[in-house]
């Protein structure tokens, strides 16, 4: 673990500024924030986002940064159903210009070495690969982290076959020479990860989001696979 990067940034808080939302899909929305100055982070780490407008129970939770510094704005893509949490309820009651409060972003999830990469999302646990896609593809031009000319396939799976992003990811994995599947159907989802192991094996390096039940899931069935824990990076919606 890098200190310095994955868990120091917890001591930084600022307040951002909300600048608008939309509807992704029914049920799912995306908060854009604006700060200044703006946080560095990297793609694909996490912020912890306390609500200060309104004064409510457990006002804090954390969310996978879906953009990225070069945006100049922070995003959050979060679901908001029929029955909301006091969190959620705040969080869409925000108005153009009030603040809620970001610590971080934090966490070592994000591409560190130029190997063959499989990201395997499963429903909300997109947010992060957009980040990292977002900064794959100014790889091309400028800035970003790792350059990655090793093969790239995204795994997204969704029973209900409710895609996030789904136009923007056809552009960002084009630009980007990602290999893309959008999956409803689990057997499919792991015949799809079987051939990416029988391919590149323990030197290829795996992204895991989803659900901690479904997270827990993969990463046991890539370690059943012979991959190595060091090998496998995962980010565990906890809260879904
Ligand atoms: C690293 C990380 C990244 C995440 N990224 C996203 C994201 O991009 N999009 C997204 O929608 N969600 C994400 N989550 C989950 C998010 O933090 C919320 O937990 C989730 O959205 C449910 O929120 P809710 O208000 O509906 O919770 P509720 O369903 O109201 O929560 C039920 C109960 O669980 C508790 N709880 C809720 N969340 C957490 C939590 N995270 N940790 C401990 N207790 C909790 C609440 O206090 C409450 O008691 C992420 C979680 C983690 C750990």
């Amino acid at each position: 673990m890098n200190l310095k990067k994955d868990l120091f940034p917890i001591f930084k808080k600022q307040h951002i500024e909300f600048v608008d939302k939309r509807t992704e899909v029914e049920g799912i929305k995306t908060f854009s924030f604006k700060s200044d100055p703006m946080p560095e982070w990297e793609p694909g780490q996490h912020g912890i986002f306390t609500i200060t407008h309104k004064k409510i129970k457990k006002a804090t939770r954390p969310f996978s940064v879906a953009s990225i510094h070069q945006e100049g704005l922070v995003k959050i893509t979060t679901n908001i159903d029929y029955d909301p949490s006091d969190y959620k309820e705040a969080l869409d009651g925000l108005t153009q210009g009030m603040t809620i409060r970001m610590r971080g972003p934090i966490g070592g999830f994000y591409i560190k070495e130029n190997k063959p990469t499989l990201m395997l999302a499963m429903g909300l646990g997109i947010t992060p690969y957009r980040a990292l896609l977002k900064s794959l593809e100014l790889k091309n031009g400028d800035g970003g982290t790792v350059a990655l000319q090793a093969p790239i396939e995204l795994l997204y799976y969704n029973r209900t076959g409710t895609f996030l992003y789904e136009d923007e990811l056809n552009t960002l994995c084009e630009k980007t020479q990602t290999t893309k599947e959008l999956l409803t159907d689990f057997a499919k989802f792991q015949s799809e990860i079987k051939a990416f192991v029988n391919h590149h094996e323990d030197d290829g390096r795996y992204f895991v989001v989803g659900s901690p039940k479904m997270t827990k899931e993969l990463v046991a069935f890539l370690r059943g696979l012979g991959i190595n824990k060091k090998h496998i990076l995962k980010d565990s919606f906890i809260g879904h």
